[in-house]
């Protein structure tokens, strides 16, 4: 029954595979222009891209936790 687990897991490869294959549109999901570069908006409709906020893990919002722990009374 190793064929089995073997099938599964050659399935399992397969789905992940096709899942980060599959064709992911690249351009405006509005208007279907192609993204400029490093534009953060469509440069035909004004759509908003999704941008990669790497600057938004250490925010300003780290004392607004702090306050607001339940167990801080
Ligand atoms: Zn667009």
């Amino acid at each position: 029954m190793i064929y089995a687990s073997i099938a599964f897991a050659i399935f399992l490869l397969v789905v992940v595979a096709v899942k980060y294959l599959a064709p992911t549109p690249k351009g405006c999901p509005q208007c279907g222009q192609g993204r400029v570069d490093d534009h953060p908006l469509c440069t035909n409709c004004g759509w908003i891209f999704d941008v990669d906020d790497e600057d938004d893990d250490d925010g300003p919002h780290e004392s607004e936790s702090e306050s607001e722990l339940p167990w801080s009374t």
